[in-house]
């Protein structure tokens, strides 16, 4: 599970998270909902330490960080650890173009020490869950959004992460693409990974979540398991679904 006290993060003058608090049970998919600039991407980055807070602790996937502003050495070397139970997917794929399909998700475990045929049959193994058989030695820049987007899930899913976090995973992919993005989501969160979700849509959002979380202005709003949908808690979270 993930849980967050009192964390602040600071960008210059500007105080973007502001002494954020909130826990998430294991296995759990948390959406974080609000407007642009809330600070929902920043929150989410923090989870794996690409982004430092100043401020508070946070207890994620076995591991326990108290924050004091600066990143030593010692820091980076637990971002590391961490990043290996939590992986990331970003809206924007960030597959590696000049290496094909198989060669990005081998990459990070063979570079960990995993050994090379374990980790291209494991690769086979996912692409196959992802529906990406034939896929495996084609160019990133040759497949379509949401074959891309299958791509960046199997090759978090290769360091068999505890959490998995998305950043707007289906802002770029029309309708239909969104429901298989919808599919896999569901079928991790039964596999027992816990999943948090940063998004803008809300009936994409209502489709996978079991709990919300709902951000403005660097404060948490509103805080609940997914029925806050139908019945919010607070006005700022209803008008923000109404709109
Ligand atoms: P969006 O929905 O548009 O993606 P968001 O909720 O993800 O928005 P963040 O990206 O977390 O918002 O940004 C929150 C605030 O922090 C914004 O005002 C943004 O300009 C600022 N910010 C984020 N990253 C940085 C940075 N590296 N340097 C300076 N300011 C930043
Ligand atoms: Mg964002």
């Amino acid at each position: 599970g993930i849980e967050v006290q009192s964390l602040s993060k600071s960008f210059g003058s500007s105080e973007v998270l502001k002494k954020i608090s909130f826990s998430i049970p294991k296995g759990e998919t948390t959406i974080l909902l609000g407007a642009s600039g809330a600070g929902k991407s920043t929150l989410l980055r923090m989870l794996n330490l690409l982004e430092i807070p100043d401020t508070g602790t946070m207890d994620i996937a076995g591991m326990s960080f108290q924050f004091h502003g600066k990143a030593d050495t010692q820091l980076k070397q637990q971002a590391c650890s961490l990043r290996k139970k939590v992986g990331m997917v970003f809206q924007q794929y960030n597959l590696w173009p000049h290496m094909t399909v198989l060669q990005n998700l081998i990459e990070a475990p063979v570079v960990q020490g995993a050994p090379k045929e374990q980790a291209i049959d494991q690769a086979h193994e996912l692409l196959e869950r992802m529906g990406l058989a034939d896929k495996a030695e084609a160019w990133p820049s040759s497949l379509s959004g949401g074959q891309q987007q299958r791509v960046a899930i199997a090759r978090a899913l290769m360091l068999s992460p505890e959490i998995l976090l998305f950043d707007e995973p289906t802002a770029a992919l029309d309708p239909a693409i969104t429901n298989q993005v919808v599919n896999i989501i569901r079928e991790l969160s039964d596999s027992g990974i816990t999943i948090v979700v940063v998004t803008h849509e809300v009936e994409f959002a209502k489709k996978v979540a079991s709990r919300v979380i709902y951000l403005e202005d660097g404060h948490i709003v509103e805080d609940g398991p997914a029925s806050h949908f139908s019945q919010p808690e607070t006005a700022a979270f209803k008008s923000f679904l109404e709109h």
